[in-house]
């Protein structure tokens, strides 16, 4: 089975396509990690994407686009993935449509895992993290036995900048914008299935599998 896993910052997507890599064997694949991929084995497409990273620059929708087709020719996608952070827009999933075609695949779905800005707003800047051993606290689901100290190391607890809530709003306003016309491309496709994040992990979990189930995967 094919799968793009979408979601806004903080909807728990994370988590949810753990659970999906171990109960489907299938790889998960974000743009992070395949970008990472690339530059580690210094693929031509490798270097370039490189060259803007390490200029700070954003590297352009052709380099990315032939990231990802590399990466979703290699042997252990034949079976099935998880893809995720990619398409960002249109552009990006026609071409992921023309790639998917050349290598003779057909998308199972599109998860998408929504939550209410108000309840992300709560959930992000809510986190904490430890300095010095990286545990994630949250002041409210998960939160530490004494105020602002970590639980296992005793380090101090701190806010990322990212998780701060003006930040954390122009993250959703960025993501609604560039994910609205993504929803409309994939439900005309008839691929696309919305889930509830704001549900406990479990049953989030559990729907995604019911999606999975009424999902077409006859050429897959
Ligand atoms: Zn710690």
């Amino acid at each position: 089975m094919y799968i793009l896993l979408m979601g806004p910052p903080g909807a728990g997507k994370g988590t949810q396509a753990e659970r999906m890599i171990e109960e489907y064997k299938i790889p998960h694949i974000s743009t992070g990690d395949m970008f990472r991929a690339a530059v580690k084995k210094g693929t031509e497409l490798g270097k370039e994407a490189k060259r803007y990273m390490d200029s700070g620059q954003l590297v352009p929708d052709a380099v990315t686009i032939g990231i990802v087709r590399e990466s979703l020719a290699n042997p252990e996608c034949k079976n099935g993935f998880i893809l995720d952070g990619f398409p960002r827009t249109l552009e990006q999933a026609q071409a992921l449509d023309a790639i998917l075609a050349d290598l003779g695949i057909k998308l199972s779905g599109v998860i998408n895992i929504s939550v209410a800005d108000e309840k992300l707003v709560g959930r992000v800047t809510g986190r904490r993290i430890c300095k010095n051993c990286g545990s994630t606290y949250h002041v409210e689901f998960n939160p530490v036995k004494v105020d602002g100290i970590c639980d296992k190391c005793t380090g101090a607890l701190y806010q990322r900048d990212d998780d701060k809530e003006s930040t954390v709003m122009k993250r959703l306003e960025v993501y609604h914008e560039q994910t609205r016309p993504l929803i409309e491309y994939y439900t005309q496709q008839g691929v696309y299935f919305a889930i509830k994040g704001d549900q406990p992990i479990d049953k989030v979990f559990s729907d995604i599998n019911s999606s999975i189930k009424g999902m077409n995967h006859d050429n897959n």
